[in-house]
C-alpha cells in the first residue's frame, strides 16, 4: 500500500513575483505560474498574460521585477 500525501510544495521554477504598473504606480504581486491574466488592482491594466506556464509580462509593467522568495 502506497501512502500518499498531499503536501503543497511550491515548484522551485515558480515564485511569487512583485511589478509596478506604469499606469498608475501600484505595486502589484502576482504569482509567475498565474492560470489567468494578471491585472492591476488599482486601474485594471493587464501586467502579465497567463500562457499555460510562466506567465508572459505585458508592456504595462514596469521593468524592475521583484522576486519574493519563501523563507
Ligand atoms: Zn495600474
Amino acid at each position: 500500500m502506497v501512502k500518499r500525501e498531499r503536501v503543497f510544495i511550491p515548484k522551485p521554477k515558480s515564485a511569487f513575483l512583485s511589478g509596478t504598473c506604469v499606469k498608475c504606480g501600484t505595486e502589484n504581486v502576482f504569482f509567475s505560474n498565474s492560470t489567468c491574466d494578471v491585472k492591476c488592482k488599482q486601474c485594471g491594466e493587464i501586467l502579465a498574460y497567463k500562457t499555460g506556464g510562466k506567465v508572459e509580462l505585458s508592456e504595462s509593467i514596469g521593468e524592475e521585477i521583484k522576486r519574493l522568495d519563501y523563507s
